[in-house]
């Protein structure tokens, strides 16, 4: 079944757009349908219990409709096959530390990735689920004396999100470190896509575009032994804990840094006098200037009003349209 894309509006009065994010769509709307809770796959689906702001770090996010755990690349075939014959709309879901939900929640099923093999196959390369936490793989190769993914010792999400993401910080992203990608498609096939074949860019890569997937599986990294990777590693989280509000609830960097301006998000947005502004329980952090932090119960719409004023402001000072990092995932 082909799958496509959805570009979001935003849902009460829409200011503006956000980035979407790679939601598989079906036709039908599936808040109302009652399909039993057990069904073919075999799967406990979840109903309209679940609360996606139990699953983000931003801790944002109404019910959705379904929800399901996946422990292995079976497992996700099956569920996605199901969702395909239901025309149900799914979403892979790692830690959620990109994510905004709406409080309306998620009409559809989320798909929480708990694949977390781990294998070495050689000296410095080793085959990740793509639901292993990227913080873990990060400090773990590091303390074996590689060197690549020093950076990802303070990235919250999973190593399947880090690839979608091409997450990155301290001049290093994940997309340099990876040999090979495993994927399975919305058919249920599984292909392995070598590293070559894939660009990838300042936090993107094929997947966000790719109308056939259903989901990363496991990904192939090939790193370089050095001597000061602990060391380095070390530095920057240092560093991440002095200048980042690790503490509070956040999804990280609100905006990407404009390419070609020599000049950050954050500094944008700190000259333009915005750090500690607030909307109900949404502000932007006074430790990091795009970071923004969920700091007395925010309601998605909050955070989506605080992204407008933050763009509208900056765009004004300094005619610079900021564009988001994080995805905003519609209701339906
Ligand atoms: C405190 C903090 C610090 C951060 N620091 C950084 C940083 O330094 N650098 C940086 O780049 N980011 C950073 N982030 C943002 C975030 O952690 C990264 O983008 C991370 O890679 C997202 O991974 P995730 O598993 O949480 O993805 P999610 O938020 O769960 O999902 C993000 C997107 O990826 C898709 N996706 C997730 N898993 C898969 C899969 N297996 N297959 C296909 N699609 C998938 C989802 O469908 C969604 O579209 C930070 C966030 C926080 C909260």
């Amino acid at each position: 079944m082909a799958s496509h894309m959805t570009n979001y509006q935003f849902p009460l009065k829409p200011p503006r757009k956000l980035r979407s994010c790679h939601v598989q769509s079906r036709s039908s709307c599936s808040f109302n349908k009652q399909e039993p809770a057990q069904n073919s796959t075999g799967f406990q689906f979840i109903r309209r219990k679940k609360l996606l702001s139990d699953l983000t770090t931003w801790g944002i996010g109404g019910p959705c409709n379904y929800f399901v755990q996946v422990f292995d690349p079976t497992q996700l075939v099956s569920v996605v096959r199901y969702c395909n014959e239901q025309s149900m709309r799914f979403m892979i879901l790692g830690k959620g530390s990109n994510c905004l939900f709406d409080d309306m929640g998620f009409d559809g099923c989320v798909i929480l990735n708990r694949i977390e093999l781990l294998e070495k196959i050689e000296s410095g390369v080793y085959r990740v689920g793509s639901g292993y936490p990227f913080n873990r793989f990060g400090v773990m190769s590091a303390n074996e004396g590689f060197s690549g993914l020093e950076f990802a010792a303070g990235v919250p999400g999973t190593v399947g999100g880090a690839a979608y993401m091409n997450a990155g910080a301290n001049g290093q992203e994940t997309a340099a470190a990876i040999d090979s990608i495993e994927i399975i498609t919305n058919e249920g096939e599984s292909k392995m896509l070598k590293r070559r074949e894939l660009t990838f860019g300042y936090r993107s890569s094929p997947f966000q575009e790719m109308k056939d997937l259903a989901s990363i599986t496991a990904v192939t990294f090939r790193l370089k032994f050095s001597k000061t990777a602990r060391e380095m590693q070390q530095e920057y989280l240092a560093r991440r804990w002095r200048t980042q509000p690790l503490g509070q609830r956040s999804a990280g960097s609100v905006f990407r840094n404009p390419s070609s301006m020599g000049v950050s998000a954050a500094e944008l947005i700190e000259k333009s006098g915005l750090k500690g502004l607030r909307v109900g329980g949404a502000m932007v952090s006074n430790k990091h200037a795009n970071f923004f932090i969920n700091c007395d119960s925010a309601t998605s719409q909050d955070m989506l009003e605080l992204i407008g004023l933050v763009k509208d402001a900056v765009n004004q000072k300094f005619g610079v349209e900021l564009k988001e990092e994080i995805l905003y995932i519609h209701p339906s």
